[in-house]
């Protein structure tokens, strides 16, 4: 063989995100040599740390997810869980009174677990950063991918440019994907992208404290919390500090038209009475009037790929709505189906007449079968919009709950 046909092969993942650090992990455990791009500094460091501080937001990890993390064999999936709350129902806090009906996701007692966004792209970076073979490169963002001739350009923290090759790149870079928009130029590549009209704000619920005088959840902590109130809503998750994340999901208007901190009062003594004194009135009004409001769109690509040389994966490739919990599910299992599907097309990290083996037939599969369950779980989350905000109070859904024994 000669020096060309014995190279390892090198994968460059752009983004460093919850799915980028996960599948850098999978890619260096079947040998490829793997450069990590993250825009953002080491989220690691104290400094950064600090600056996390009040807007770290909880996720709600399932089965899917918790499968891709299992497989790595590293034990993420116990490390993880160590630090989550099993949320086992729904409780619904209905009407003006907001009294509390709890729906069980499961006759058989299966749970989502929430966990610390921040927590969890740390353990993966952790993970990743332990390989031999995996280089993570802070403060570098994509601007431009040439992807026939492999090149990529970053611009780094001191603002100068820098240029690599790699064999393969992948895209985890998000919803507003830089890599993604480069392909386009390149390929014929499908794309929808739909904005809803609600927005959400995060606010803040803090522990209680315990008869004891320790401090305990202000809410029942097996639960995912919700106010329905049709055109909006309010949820809470639990966080092991024993806090919850409540996320506020309204149209722009109706937050356009909360301009004063009375009228922030009597909406929420309107719709999310009981919430009040387990927020706590100064910090509900600072959390509302100084939190960023999100936007929140799904985005629809087909293909997923190009050629053996361009893929994306994660929200890249199908950012949902956050209404059914599966946005970092899928991105997880984008991985795990990825390298099934690697291993059933024997792709190795080795150059034979320039070519890695069966890597675009694999690809190929990988669009094939993945954006139809991607674009279907986009939809399910846009139902899952009006079932959580409306439907989970109505006497047809609560009818057949009872005739499936739920
Ligand atoms: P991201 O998390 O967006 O990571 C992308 C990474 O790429 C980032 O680190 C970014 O800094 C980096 N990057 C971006 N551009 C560049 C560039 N040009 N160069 C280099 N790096 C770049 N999902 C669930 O499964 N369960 C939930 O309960 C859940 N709740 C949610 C609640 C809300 C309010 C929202 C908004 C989303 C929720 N999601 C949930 C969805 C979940 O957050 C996303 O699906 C998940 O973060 C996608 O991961 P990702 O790694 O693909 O992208």
């Amino acid at each position: 063989m000669s020096n060309e046909q014995q190279r390892q092969g090198v994968v460059g993942i752009v983004g460093a995100g919850l799915v980028g650090a996960l599948n850098a992990i999978y890619f260096a455990q079947r040998g490829w040599k793997v450069e990590l791009y993250e825009l953002r500094p080491d989220m690691r460091l104290p400094v950064h740390r600090e600056s996390r501080r009040g807007r770290s937001i909880n996720l709600a990890l399932s089965e899917r997810g918790l499968s891709a993390l299992r497989c790595t064999g590293l034990g993420l999936e116990d490390i993880i869980l160590k630090a989550s709350v099993p949320m086992k129902a729904r409780m619904v806090h209905i009407g003006k009174q907001c009294t509390q009906m709890s729906q069980q996701y499961s006759v058989n007692g299966e749970h989502i677990n929430a966990v610390d966004r921040a927590r969890l792209n740390e353990l993966l970076l952790d993970a990743a950063e332990k390989m031999e073979n995996v280089t993570v490169h802070f403060e570098h963002r994509l601007t431009q991918a040439d992807i026939e001739t492999n090149k990529l350009e970053f611009v780094v923290a001191d603002g100068t440019t820098k240029t690599y090759h790699t064999d393969l790149i992948i895209g985890a870079d998000g919803a507003y994907s830089k890599l993604r928009s480069q392909m386009m130029r390149r390929m014929r590549m499908d794309y929808d992208q739909e904005y809803i009209d609600t927005g959400y704000c995060e606010l803040s619920m803090p522990p209680a404290k315990g008869p004891d005088g320790k401090p305990t959840f202000a809410l029942d902590p097996n639960h995912l919390h919700i106010w329905p109130r049709h055109t909006f809503m309010l949820i809470a998750l639990p966080n092991p500090d024993f806090s919850f994340t409540c996320t506020l999901f309204m149209p722009f208007k109706m937050f356009d038209e909360i301009k004063t901190e009375d009228q922030l009062m009597h909406f929420f003594r309107e719709n999310f009475i009981d919430s009040i004194p387990l927020i706590g009135e100064e910090s509900l009004k600072s959390d509302f009037l100084n939190n960023p409001r999100g936007s929140l769109v799904t985005i629809k690509a087909s293909p997923h790929h190009y050629q053996d040389k361009a893929l994306i994966i994660g929200d890249a490739a199908h950012a949902m709505v956050p209404f059914y919990g599966q946005g970092m599910n899928c991105g997880f299992q984008d991985v795990q189906v990825l390298h099934e599907i690697l291993d059933r097309h024997n792709v190795h990290p080795v150059f034979v007449d320039n070519k890695i083996r069966g890597l675009k037939e694999a690809l190929d599969d990988y669009s094939g079968t993945r954006v139809k369950d991607a674009h279907a779980i986009c939809d399910l989350a846009m139902y899952n919009h009006y079932e959580m905000r409306s439907a989970v109070t109505s006497m047809r859904y609560l009818a057949r709950r009872k005739l499936e024994g739920i």
